[in-house]
């Protein structure tokens, strides 16, 4: 199956968006982007489609609504940061999905969550909750009260756990760049990208993962795990660009550059 015969037999779909696709080069928050995205969502649901979006960005969002702490790196200034940058993140994303006459509701998730069967259930019942009633979730972890020991520190296993609980069809990973590459495409102009993965473990041994980039916490090697993480569970997985103009629209065309994940 290819990506557009998958987005179009996909109900169930969560799309998690990367703080560098949602910041602009000057740390401050991309709200066009959102507004785009938003309205690509809402084309989504009106194909009868349901979304959960999880979207990183607190901290970005926090550094640029305070201008100050850029450099701290201690793990308090980051929470703080997190704290402030959540409400501005959130306030950003009510507006856009405004826009588009629809509602959003906000889930601070923590590992814990996920390993405590209550918890999970309660989380569960929410989310199904707010997607039957035509709400849109949007998840983030809840940064201030985890200390780096318990952080699951990265949303794109945030969002592969969130799949995986919602029984999602499909998760969407929009980072800032197209997909794997045979290598860093930044580094080595020769880099091909590859298109489809069915063997996650054959594929680390083919190509150098790298480290993470400016804004975001996880580089390509949590992108895997995530991917891991959800094809173990039979939910397939697109790695693509969320900075291409109308992304959700050209998956769905089958044009956009991406690596499809599944087994
Ligand atoms: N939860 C963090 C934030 O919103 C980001 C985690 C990530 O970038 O994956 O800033």
């Amino acid at each position: 199956m290819n990506i557009a015969e998958l987005i179009a037999a996909s109900r169930k779909i969560v799309i998690k968006i990367g703080s560098n696709t949602l910041a602009k080069p000057d740390g401050t928050v991309n709200t066009d982007f959102m507004d785009e995205f938003a309205a690509q969502c809402a084309d989504l649901i009106a194909k009868s489609k349901q979304v959960v979006v999880v979207s990183s960005g607190a901290q970005v969002a926090g550094m640029s609504t305070l201008n100050r702490w850029t450099r701290k790196k201690d793990i308090h200034y980051r929470q703080a940061l997190c704290a402030i940058g959540q409400v501005e993140l959130m306030h950003q994303w009510r507006t856009s999905f405004f826009k588009q006459g629809l509602h959003i509701g906000q889930l601070l998730l923590t590992k814990e969550d996920f390993n405590d069967s209550y918890r999970t259930l309660n989380m569960r019942n929410t989310l199904f909750t707010l997607v039957d009633e035509g709400v849109i979730p949007v998840i983030n972890e809840n940064d201030s009260i985890c200390v780096e020991e318990i952080r699951i520190g990265d949303n794109d296993n945030l969002s592969a756990l969130t799949a995986e609980l919602w029984a999602a069809d499909l998760l969407i990973l929009c980072s800032d760049i197209d997909g794997v590459y045979t290598a860093n495409p930044k580094e080595e102009p020769d880099a091909e990208l590859i298109q489809i993965v069915t063997d996650i473990h054959d594929l680390k041994n083919r190509i150098s993962i790298g480290s993470a980039n400016a804004f975001g916490t996880g580089g390509m090697a949590t992108k895997l795990q995530a991917a891991e993480k959800v094809t173990g569970c039979g939910i397939p997985m697109i790695l693509t660009n969320g900075g291409t103009p109308r992304i959700l629209e050209k998956l769905a065309f089958g044009s956009a550059a991406a690596t499809l994940f599944c087994v």
